[in-house]
């Protein structure tokens, strides 16, 4: 398969200093060695709780975080393939047309002051690609790409709603026609209604303009509805990574499983039952010894509290970081 994107031992570990003198006392490991790729056209979905490094990995990808290290293997316009990591500011600034981000709020995302043609446009003066009567015309077409009203663009933010402010945030994403987009919790501040017609739109520009996104939300339902393959992070760290389906119907990680088993069930007749992990997620700044789950994990054996888990291949294209993975029967999703 073509791959867009391919992530190889990406890091980014955050000092965490103390006291007067600002003495450096350890680090915080947010995103920990983590490798994954995404396929052309493909929606990869990453799901794990808050704090867990999601959106650091997201803006690592793009540099709007810069990386401890790893590899960040691109391929942009041109089919070249180069490693985001190294490239200067100049080299940065372009390949910014090749990605995009959308991000959670529609509200502090949008710049108040600006009218939404400068907000749409602005990508587009940044990389001297359009401008005067060029610049209205592309950003009227973006905005009925996205399904707004074209003859609004001397308005403000305030002047729409929720909905309509993340398909501002979206025109505005798609402006320097992008290849890649990371969208973090892009639907995650809507009502429901409304977020399913953001999803219906990211998935009708998905095949009308050849886009691959990495799709961050802490909402399974979500996830399973819009993705190929799915990655699950724990406390910085890729846990489980597979196709939706194959991960929805026999996950290997306990984590996934405690996951599955607190998602919504549709249909209230259905018993299902739910996983109720002990203690809190583990604090970053000073993760348990061995497999950080194991505090929490019903499966824990003497091993998980020394030997830290690497994630390993379980069937074709299905990668677990447990010491039990192959042995443990776990249960998936209910089916509907
Ligand atoms: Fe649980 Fe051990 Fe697997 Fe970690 S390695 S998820 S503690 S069984
Ligand atoms: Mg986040």
């Amino acid at each position: 398969e073509n791959k867009i994107l391919e992530v190889e031992s990406l890091k980014k570990y955050f000092p965490i200093k103390k006291g007067f003198f600002r003495r450096h006392v350890g680090e915080v490991k947010a995103v920990d060695d983590i490798s994954f790729y995404v396929n052309q056209g493909e929606t990869f979905g990453l799901v794990g709780e808050s704090g867990c490094g999601k959106s650091t990995l997201g803006k690592g990808l793009l540099r709007a975080i810069e990386p401890s290290s790893g590899e960040v293997k691109f391929k942009n316009r041109h089919g070249q393939i180069v490693d985001v990591t190294t490239l200067d500011y100049k080299e940065l600034r372009d390949i910014r047309r090749d990605m995009q981000m959308i991000f959670q709020d529609p509200y502090s995302s949008l710049n108040p002051r600006m009218t939404v043609l400068n907000i749409i446009g602005e990508p587009l003066i940044c990389n001297g690609m359009a401008k005067g009567e060029g610049l209205k015309t592309r950003v009227k077409e973006l905005m009925e790409i996205v399904g707004l009203n074209s003859r609004h663009l001397e308005r403000y933010p305030h002047a729409f709603s929720g909905g309509q402010r993340q398909r501002i945030g979206i025109a505005r994403a798609l402006a320097t026609n992008p290849k890649f987009i990371v969208c973090d919790e892009a639907v995650s501040a809507l009502d429901v209604s409304i977020q399913a017609q953001i999803i219906n739109l990211l998935e009708d520009l998905q095949k009308e303009f050849q886009l691959s996104y990495l799709f961050i939300s802490h909402d399974l339902g979500v996830i399973e509805h819009i993705s190929d393959r799915v990655g699950v992070m724990y406390v910085g760290k890729m846990v489980e990574m597979a196709k939706t389906e194959t991960l929805f119907s026999t996950p290997k990680h306990p984590y996934t499983e405690a996951l599955l088993s607190a998602k919504p069930v549709p249909n209230p007749r259905i018993k299902k039952e739910r996983i109720i992990l002990k203690g809190e997620v583990a604090n970053p700044a000073n993760p348990p010894t061995g497999c950080y789950f194991h505090p929490r994990c019903p499966y824990v054996k003497e091993i998980c509290q020394v030997e830290s888990p690497v994630l390993q291949e379980v069937s074709e294209g299905h990668h677990v970081a447990c010491h039990f993975a192959k042995d443990l029967d776990l249960k998936g999703s209910v089916a509907i």
